[in-house]
């Protein structure tokens, strides 16, 4: 929990922190908003993430301190992994991230598999940025501009801009902390929402038309192919938040974005793999669905990855509406 949390950081001197592979807006703020405050505690972080960060958050402070080398050659106490339901989410690094250092999960998935050796797991928490800021406070540290932007931010992307159902008192009480601390809301809405590339739009018109609806109306299916990427000049976190175009069609109770991760058609002879977002209206829990196939999330926002062709992964998804 917390207070254990707190504890061994305090005992700690060399911390590697990390989230998980393909990060959203609250697995890089949180990232940066933890390694700023632990540095104002005098702790030495090496702030890793396996992919590149997404162009959306590259205008937050310090984004340039997250690496995608581990630093292998220093050695740390302690790992902290961020907003990651299961370890797995890491990255392929996973095995070299957790070896012999005391391991702390830090997540809010309702799906979190309770790993490492301490875990402050809340599933109320609108964001892992909302724990960060709570052990921070514990912690004493002063929240400055820079972290007080990270947190914001965490929150602003992980509530879908305070419209999904974990937006609560707690988001709002915690937002108007960081405003007062001298982040400027239109600011961080015009870097996340308003610096779209003109091929992401592109993306976008695309990935409306491939939408497909359910014969019962309950569920939508949206697509987005590695040839709509080429096409369009995109890369995959282009594709960030696509999905919310499905789900607010009257009546669709499950939206499901399939994205191709790697096309198996090339003369490696692998497999097609396919990455699926879920969205509920809040009345249906995807995160046993994703669960069911390997995956997790919350119950109105999960995911999870298939080796499959598209047809067998939307022949799938398709028999989930019959019991909407
Ligand atoms: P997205 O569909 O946007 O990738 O993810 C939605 C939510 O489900 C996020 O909170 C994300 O962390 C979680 N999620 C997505 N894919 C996986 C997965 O393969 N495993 C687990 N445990 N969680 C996932
Ligand atoms: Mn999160």
């Amino acid at each position: 929990m917390m207070e254990q949390t707190a504890r061994h950081i305090a005992d700690s001197k060399s911390i590697l922190i990390v989230s998980h592979a393909n990060p959203d807006g609250d697995a890089v703020s949180s990232l940066i908003a933890l390694g700023l405050g632990l540095e104002k505690l005098n702790k030495n972080v090496v702030l890793y993430n396996e992919s590149l960060i997404p162009a959306v958050y590259r205008f937050l402070p310090s984004v340039d301190r997250i690496s995608q080398d581990l630093h292998t050659e220093m050695h740390f106490d302690t790992v902290i992994v961020l907003d990651c339901g299961d370890p797995e989410r890491i990255g392929s690094a996973v095995q070299t991230v957790l070896a012999d250092r005391v391991v702390i999960n830090i997540d809010h998935h309702v799906t979190n598999t309770g790993f490492g050796d301490i875990q402050f797991v809340d599933p109320e928490a609108c964001a892992t940025a909302e724990l960060i800021h709570r052990l921070l406070m514990h912690l004493s540290v002063p929240i400055d501009t820079a972290i007080a932007t990270a947190i914001y931010t965490g929150i602003l992307t992980d509530t879908g801009s305070f419209r999904f159902s974990n937006t609560n008192l707690a988001t709002f009480a915690i937002c108007t902390e960081m405003v007062k601390k001298g982040v400027t809301p239109y600011n961080v809405a015009q870097c996340v929402y308003g610096t779209y590339s003109l091929e992401r739009i592109k993306l976008l018109n695309l990935a409306l038309d491939s939408i497909e609806i359910s014969s019962n109306g309950k569920l939508s299916i949206m697509t987005v192919t590695r040839e709509m990427l080429n096409m369009t000049g995109t890369q995959l976190d282009d594709a960030d938040g696509l999905i919310h175009y499905a789900r607010r069609i009257e009546d669709v109770k499950v939206a499901a974005l399939i994205q191709e991760l790697r096309n198996g058609n090339g003369p490696s002879g692998n497999q097609n793999r396919f990455h699926v977002s879920l969205r509920s209206d809040g009345t249906v829990d995807v995160a046993t669905i994703a669960a069911a196939y390997g995956g997790g999330g919350h119950s109105s926002a999960a995911g999870f990855s298939i080796d499959a062709t598209l047809s067998e992964v939307k022949s799938e998804i398709v028999v989930l509406a019959e019991k909407l």
